[in-house]
């Protein structure tokens, strides 16, 4: 049962404007999660302008306020025995189309309103996949670099000893992000067998052997590559030939560019917190090889990729000065600003695929849109990780396992109907091309309809 105000077009903007300024007001300093709600919101006006019903059942004030957040404390012993204390967290946000979904970062930047931001574009995000899946994200300001492994399993018992108590495989299912990989989602996982005395896909990005689903790990990478290229296709156009700037060398840096070689792309940079390598004759081959070694068993630095293969290192610097004609952000939010869009701009590139989260601040947004980038925003190119988890818990629910050959087939046409979902969203929409305002409308509808059928809860 819904009620409707018949609101005239003109008062809707001024409605979302007085609801955003309440946002700030009653969530003070968490930048990150305002930027991510407001580009959200202010491309939502046309849609609310159609379903006033949104609005007289407080829609964006529910959506935006979660369901409810756990913090904790995590202490644990580091090598020398001495006592460590870390804040952990879980954010479950909105379970209204399913379970509550979405990854844990390890991170010490980590807060609440980083992990506020994430949790609600995961929820946008997992609409667009079309696989059941609420929205979620969690974390801690625990620093694995550095850790022995050791260090990194007792921290992941003693966060576990928390959060074990709120989540299960059809309450809320975590999964890796920024520092949490294979290592730490094992680690997890056994604990949460040890404490609970269940075996259960609880989390996914499982290893092979224990649940896990065959390209889980590739999955984001590579759907952010086919979302590249089906942008591209609509100019009649392919990755074949083009020149890539990728950011980060963790799992999606990484992935990213394993796709773009099959796809006859070639990338020339990746970056880590320190700084950034050039390679102009392509990371490929023996050269990819030795990223996945140094970054996922060593865990160097890139600087060491340059120094063997004699390319150039630019210190504490980001990618976006090279000449290209795509650009991969994989690495974390606000890396492009509005000095990095026009240089990227200025340089030649005009297809941005985020795989990371939020990569581009407003702003570099706005220069990506005018000058008519195709631009990918994270909540839809970087879908197909949560969306191959959903297919990790599916095989889990039925106790099978899917070939790799099975999996990426259906990666690659979720990621088709998601690019599918925005371009025509936008064009009922009025703004054809706008892949924000079709990512965000069409992840929107769905969880707004399916919290008005569900009634105040
Ligand atoms: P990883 O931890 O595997 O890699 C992260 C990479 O980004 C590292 O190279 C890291 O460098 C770099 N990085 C992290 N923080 C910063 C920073 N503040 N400044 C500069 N570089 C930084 O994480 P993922 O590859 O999993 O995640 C990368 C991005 O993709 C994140 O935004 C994440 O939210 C997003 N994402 C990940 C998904 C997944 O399935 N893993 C799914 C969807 C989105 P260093 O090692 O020096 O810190």
């Amino acid at each position: 049962m819904t009620f409707t105000l018949q609101l005239p077009a003109s008062s809707v903007s001024h409605y979302v404007q007085q609801f955003f300024d309440r946002l700030i007001a009653k969530n003070p300093g968490e930048n990150e999660f305002h930027q991510a709600v407001k580009e959200v919101v202010e491309t939502l006006v046309p849609c609310l302008e159609r379903h006033p019903e949104f609005i007289s059942n407080m829609i964006l004030e529910r959506l935006t306020e979660p369901d409810r957040i756990f913090q904790f404390r995590v202490t644990w012993q580091d090598d020398k025995g001495a006592i460590q204390v870390n804040k952990g967290y879980r954010v479950e946000f909105n379970n209204a189309i399913g379970p509550y979904k979405g990854g844990l970062r390890f991170h010490p930047t980590v807060n609440l309103g980083i992990l506020k931001f994430l949790g609600f574009e995961q929820i946008l995000k997992n609409s667009l996949t079309t696989v059941p899946m609420g929205g979620a994200k969690g974390g801690t300001d625990f620093d694995p670099k550095g850790k022995s492994d050791w260090e990194v399993m007792r921290f992941c018992q003693g966060f576990m000893k928390e959060l074990y108590r709120h989540i299960g495989q059809n309450i809320d299912v975590p999964a890796g992000d920024i520092g949490v990989g294979g290592r730490e989602i094992g680690y997890l996982f056994g604990e949460y067998k040890k404490l609970t005395h269940s075996w259960e896909g609880v989390l996914t990005g499982k290893g092979l052997a224990w649940g896990g689903s065959l390209i889980r790990p590739e999955a984001t990478g590579y759907g952010a590559t086919y979302f590249a290229e089906e942008m591209l296709n609509t100019r009649g156009d392919s990755l074949k030939g083009k020149i890539c700037a990728v950011s980060g060398s963790g799992n999606v840096a990484q992935y990213t560019i394993e796709k773009v070689n099959q796809l006859g792309g070639k990338v020339i940079t990746l970056s880590d917190s320190n700084g950034t390598i050039l390679d102009k004759d392509g990371i490929q081959g023996d050269k990819w090889a030795f990223i996945m070694d140094l970054k996922n068993n060593r865990r160097g630095r890139i600087q060491e990729y340059a120094d063997k293969f004699k390319c150039e290192y630019f210190e504490g610097m980001r990618p976006w000065f090279v000449k290209c004609d795509v650009a991969f952000p994989s690495a974390t939010q606000n890396e492009i600003n509005k000095e990095d869009a026009q240089m990227l701009v200025d340089h030649g590139c005009f297809v941005v695929s985020e795989g990371a989260n939020m990569p581009s601040t407003p702003d570099a947004v706005e220069i990506f849109i005018k000058n008519k980038v195709l631009y990918g925003p994270g909540k839809a190119a970087n879908a197909g990780g949560v969306a191959t988890s959903g297919l990790e818990m599916a095989q889990n629910a039925c106790f099978s396992n899917w070939t790799s050959a099975e999996v990426d087939t259906r990666l690659h046409n979720i990621m088709k109907n998601i690019h599918k979902t925005c371009v025509e969203t936008a064009k009922e929409y009025g703004d054809p091309g706008n892949y924000v305002l079709g990512a965000n409308i069409g992840g929107f509808l769905k969880v707004a309809t399916s919290m008005l059928d569900q009634g105040l809860v």
